[in-house]
C-alpha cells in the first residue's frame, strides 16, 4: 500500500503547475534546481491576515519575516501591498528599502551589529531590541552620531503565569519578562534617545497556551509601563502561524503510525538505514519523540491568528483579542512561513532512476538537500512529477531522492516517497510551497555547485508570465482593483 503524503495546492498555485511546457523550458533555460515564487499569492496573504484584524477590530500591522526567502520578487510585490517587513540582518534592511519600504514599515529585529544599528537609528526604522545592552548601545549611536529619537520595542521571553502550568521554553532572545523594570530603567535614563513603542515577544512554537502566556505576559508589561508614565502602544507578537502542508490528514494519521511500526520492526523500513525521524525501539517500546513539523494543520496561518485572538488569556480569563481591543493596543505579527503559503515550488531534474539489487528505486536530482530543505526542517511532503512525456510506467513507484552532493547524507527526504507515477531521466520533480524556509533559507555553495536561479511567475492578461526574480517589480502587471 503506498504511504502518499500529497501537498496541499490552492488554486493559483495548481494553476501554475498546470503549466507543464513553461515549466520545463524554464528548467532547461535555467538550469537545476530552479526557484520559482509566485509573488501576487503574498499579497493574497497579507489580505487575509488583514481580514483577522478587521474581524476582531483590531488595528496594527503585518510584518513579513523576510529571512523565510531571499526573493526580490516577493519583497517588492509585497511592498505594493499595506504590509510591513521584519529584517534580521543589514542586507535585508538595504534590501526592503529599495524594494521601496520606508522606514515607518520596516521593523528591524533579532541579533544586530553596531552597521545594523545605525542604519536603522539613521533611516528611522523601528528597532526590536533583543537585550538590555542593545538599548544601550543604540542610545550611544544616537547621541554620538545626533540622530533623532528611535523607535524600538522591548522583546521579552520566559513568560510564567499563575494562571497555567506549564514550562515556557528557554529563548536565545529577549530580556526575561521579569526583568521588564531593568528595560524600562535603560529606556528612562536614555530617554532623549530611545523612544519606547511596545512590547513584543517571538516563540519558535505552534504552541497556542504558550503564546497566550506570552501574550497576557505582555499586556502586564504594558501596564507596568503605564504605571512609570511611560506610553507604549503596540503588542508584537512575532511569527509561528504555520501551515498546513498536507491536502489529506489521513494521510499524515497513516504515515506516522506505520512509521512507529516500522521503527518497533513490525513492518520494512519506510527510511535510508531505518532512520526514526526522534523514535527508536527500547524492549519493544517506542521511545523518543516525533521530530517532524505537523504537516497537517487545518488551524494555520491567519485562523491560528483568529484562533489565538479568540483564546481566553489564562489569568484574566477574557479573549485575548477583548484584552487588545479595551486598551486600543495595536496588534503587530510577524509571520514568514505563513506569509509564504503556496507562494512557490523549487524544479529540481532528474538525472537518473535506477532500480537497486535489493528491490529499492534511487531517483536522482540535480539538486541537493540544501536546494529544498524539507529534510532539515521536518517537513514531509510529496514532490509532484512534472513528466515531459507520457509516462511510460503509470502506477505509484516508491523511491528514495538523491541529491548532488559527494555526501552520505545528501538525500532530499531520508524518507522513502511514494510517487504517483515512475519518473524518467529528464523529468521535472516539483516540491510545491516551498517558499517558506525550504527554498534558499540553507543554500550554499558547497562543492562549488551553483545555488539555483529563481523566477517569478505571475498573472495578467488572463495568463501566466515570467521574468527573473531580481526583474521582477509589480509594474509589470496590472493592479488588482481595490
Ligand atoms: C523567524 C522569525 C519570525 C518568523 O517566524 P515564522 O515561523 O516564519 O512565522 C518572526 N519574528 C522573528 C523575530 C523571527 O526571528
Amino acid at each position: 500500500m503506498p504511504l502518499h503524503l500529497a501537498p496541499q495546492i490552492d488554486p493559483t498555485l495548481r494553476s501554475a503547475l498546470d503549466e507543464t511546457v513553461l515549466l520545463t523550458q524554464l528548467a532547461d533555460a535555467m538550469g537545476s534546481p530552479l526557484g520559482v515564487v509566485l509573488p501576487q499569492q503574498l499579497a493574497e496573504n497579507v489580505t487575509a491576515f488583514r481580514s483577522v484584524f478587521s474581524d476582531h477590530r483590531l488595528s496594527g500591522q503585518i510584518y513579513y519575516a523576510h529571512k523565510a526567502n531571499r526573493s526580490s520578487a516577493l519583497v517588492r510585490e509585497l511592498a505594493a501591498t499595506d504590509a510591513g517587513i521584519d529584517v534580521a540582518s543589514l542586507a535585508e534592511l538595504q534590501h526592503a528599502v529599495g524594494a521601496g519600504f520606508v522606514p515607518q514599515r520596516i521593523m528591524a529585529t533579532g541579533p544586530k551589529n553596531e552597521e545594523f544599528l545605525w542604519l536603522c537609528a539613521r533611516t528611522g526604522v523601528t528597532v526590536s531590541a533583543d537585550s538590555i545592552g542593545e538599548l544601550a548601545a543604540l542610545a550611544t549611536l544616537v547621541r554620538d552620531w545626533s540622530l533623532p529619537r528611535v523607535r524600538v520595542m522591548a522583546r521579552l521571553s520566559g513568560f510564567t503565569s499563575t494562571g497555567v502550568q506549564f514550562n515556557s521554553r528557554r529563548s536565545r532572545f529577549g530580556v526575561s519578562a521579569a526583568a521588564v523594570g531593568e528595560v524600562l530603567d535603560v529606556i528612562e535614563k536614555h530617554v532623549e534617545a530611545l523612544d519606547l513603542v511596545g512590547v513584543a515577544f517571538h516563540l519558535d512554537t505552534i504552541g497556542l497556551p504558550e503564546k497566550a502566556v506570552a501574550l497576557e505576559g505582555c499586556l502586564g508589561a504594558l501596564d507596568e509601563c503605564r504605571r512609570r508614565g511611560l506610553r507604549p502602544w503596540s503588542v508584537d507578537i512575532g511569527g509561528g502561524f504555520g501551515v498546513n502542508y498536507l491536502a489529506d490528514g489521513a494521510q499524515w494519521e497513516q504515515y506516522t503510525s506505520a512509521l512507529t511500526e516500522a521503527v518497533l520492526g513490525r513492518r520494512a523500513p519506510l527510511t535510508w538505514n531505518g532512520h526514526g525521524y526522534g523514535l527508536r525501539a527500547e524492549g519493544g517500546h517506542v521511545r523518543g519523540s516525533l521530530n517532524l513539523y505537523p504537516a497537517h494543520r487545518p488551524v494555520s496561518g491567519p485562523a491560528y491568528l483568529d484562533r489565538l485572538l479568540g483564546t481566553a488569556a489564562p489569568e484574566q480569563r477574557r479573549p485575548l483579542g477583548t484584552l487588545l481591543l479595551d486598551n486600543m493596543y495595536d496588534l503587530l505579527v510577524e509571520p514568514g512561513r505563513a506569509l509564504l503559503d503556496q507562494c512557490g515550488l523549487v524544479l529540481a531534474s532528474v538525472l537518473e532512476v535506477r532500480d537497486e539489487a535489493n528491490g529499492d528505486t534511487i531517483v536522482r536530482l540535480d539538486c541537493n538537500a540544501r536546494d529544498v530543505s524539507l529534510e532539515e526542517h521536518g517537513v514531509l511532503m510529496d514532490p509532484v512529477v512534472v513528466h515531459r512525456t507520457t509516462p511510460a510506467a503509470p502506477g505509484p513507484a516508491a523511491v528514495y531522492l538523491f541529491g548532488n552532493l559527494c555526501l552520505e547524507a545528501d538525500l532530499i527526504t531520508r524518507r522513502r516517497v511514494f510517487l504517483p507515477s515512475r519518473p524518467r531521466p529528464g523529468d521535472l520533480l516539483a516540491f510545491v510551497n516551498t517558499a517558506g524556509y525550504l527554498m534558499d533559507f540553507s543554500a550554499t555553495h558547497a562543492l562549488r555547485q551553483p545555488i539555483g536561479r529563481k523566477v517569478a511567475l505571475y498573472r495578467d492578461d488572463g495568463g501566466w508570465r515570467w521574468c527573473l526574480d531580481e526583474q521582477y517589480w509589480p509594474v509589470h502587471h496590472r493592479a488588482e482593483a481595490p
